[in-house]
């Protein structure tokens, strides 16, 4: 699957749960709550592949998944740039330094393994709105 196909379908996802909580009155901090792992993994089973495996995709104690993907992740399908004969595909905004570029042949594509920036509460709190697409509005970088 493609970035934006992922990226479009998500937002999906993200909205519906996000609807339903509001239409039960939900606050933001309740929603915020909501979106732990603990909890997605019970109630939200096809929001993340890795919950059927209880599996977090960063080995964190209090990981939080309102805000996957990231604000800071710029890609787009057909690459952004060429450098060096590869083509990049993704990067980060503000070069963090435990995120990296992964070499794969001759394609780039940001590797953020390493990055926990927004599975945190706090983070998420600075940069929530209800509407996922908003809080991503900068990642698709158009051609
Ligand atoms: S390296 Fe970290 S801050 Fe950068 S895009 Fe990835 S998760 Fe976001």
């Amino acid at each position: 699957m493609g970035y934006l196909s992922w990226f479009e379908q998500h937002a999906n996802k993200h909205k519906k749960i996000v609807d339903k909580l509001l239409r039960l009155g939900k606050t933001k901090k309740e929603i915020i709550e909501y979106f732990c792992f603990e909890n997605m993994c019970q109630n939200e089973k096809d929001f993340c592949p890795l919950y059927a495996k209880n599996k977090k995709c960063h080995e964190i104690e209090k990981l939080n998944c309102y805000m996957c993907a990231c604000p800071n992740f710029r890609f787009n399908d057909e690459g952004i740039k060429r450098v060096d004969r590869k083509t990049q595909y993704s990067l980060c905004a503000i070069n963090s330094k435990d995120g990296r570029q992964g070499i794969y042949g001759e394609k780039i594509h940001q590797d953020c393994s390493k990055c926990t920036v927004p599975h945190h509460k706090a983070y998420i709190e600075e940069h929530f709105d209800y509407d996922w697409k908003k809080m991503m509005q900068k990642c698709v970088v158009w051609g």
